[in-house]
């Protein structure tokens, strides 16, 4: 199935929700970073809340930052989505592998470790919105609706499900439920039981329940559903992007680079793209300069 966000709201206006197939996303953030399992579970889960925070974004040229800053052994998790439903990421340290935790369950909280989530949104105003809060469990999905809860001010519930099997991704999703100012105790007791009735979001993705089903089991049967986007892997940078990083290294640092190294090769961290500039090539560059 193609991965899509779908977008939704309940009868009575007072409690929205967007939910995510990420599969592909999430297999090809594997392939191009060769992440081991833990890695794969935690940049899949960051990367699932940067499609589904995309889809939360209202122009097609808005863009978000995430940096979850643990001190774990994985490091930093980096993911970029915009209002395209293109989503990046990478991870510092792919190759980290934990023994399970105590639940059998991949240890992402013990990756991740203690530290900072932070939020940045460029909607087109003057300065981009910046938010942070702090990792509570390493979990990821609890981070999050802390960060949207306590920085954000909007009560809210996520949930992040990647399923591995040692270096494949079977299958990938979530969702983000918000509720919105009105709402009363009802609503969100409501709420609170239908998220419990889900239990795990990875077990209901494996049976292969939609975004839409989602939508429908946490904010009623009666959901209007919005917006569908797609959502996938692109990363956005390109060879003449890198030429001009070049260009900012300055024309003594690109002659020290043609003297003792005679060519250039700049990998993009992100996509794990490469860029190859021969001396003619860096020689040209300079040129420009
Ligand atoms: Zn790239």
């Amino acid at each position: 199935m193609q991965n899509y966000t779908v977008s939704g709201i309940s009868k009575d206006g007072l409690v929205r929700g967007v939910a995510a197939l990420t599969t592909q996303l999430v297999q090809e953030l594997q392939q191009r970073h060769q992440t081991m399992p833990l890695a794969s579970a935690a940049l899949g889960r960051t990367a699932t809340a940067g499609a589904l925070m995309g889809a939360m974004l209202k122009q097609e040229e808005d863009r978000l930052s995430i940096q979850i800053m643990g001190d774990g052994p994985l490091g930093t998790i980096r993911v970029d989505a915009n209002g395209r439903g293109e989503v990046r990421g990478m991870i510092d340290h792919p190759e980290v592998m934990l023994p399970l935790n105590e639940q059998g369950k991949l240890d992402v909280a013990g990756g991740v470790g203690q530290g900072t989530i932070y939020v940045s949104r460029d909607i087109g105003l003057k300065n981009p919105y910046q938010g942070n809060s702090p990792i509570i469990s390493g979990e990821i999905a609890e981070d999050f609706a802390y960060y949207f809860t306590a920085s954000e001010q909007i009560p809210s519930a996520v949930g992040l499900g990647v399923l591995v099997h040692n270096q494949r991704i079977l299958v990938a999703g979530g969702f983000i439920i918000q509720v919105l100012p009105g709402a009363t105790e009802e609503n969100i007791r409501a709420l609170e039981q239908n998220i419990g009735h889900l239990h795990s979001i990875t077990d209901l993705l494996a049976e292969g329940i939609t975004p839409e089903d989602l939508l429908y089991r946490l904010l009623g049967e009666e959901t209007q559903l919005l917006e569908k986007r797609e959502t996938r892997f692109h990363c956005h940078c390109s060879r003449s992007k890198t030429e001009a990083m070049l260009m900012s290294l300055g024309k003594e640092e690109i002659e020290s680079i043609i003297r003792e190294q005679g060519e250039a090769e700049v990998v993009c961290h992100f996509c794990n793209d490469k860029y190859h500039f021969s001396r003619k090539e860096l020689e040209k560059v300079k040129e420009k300069l």
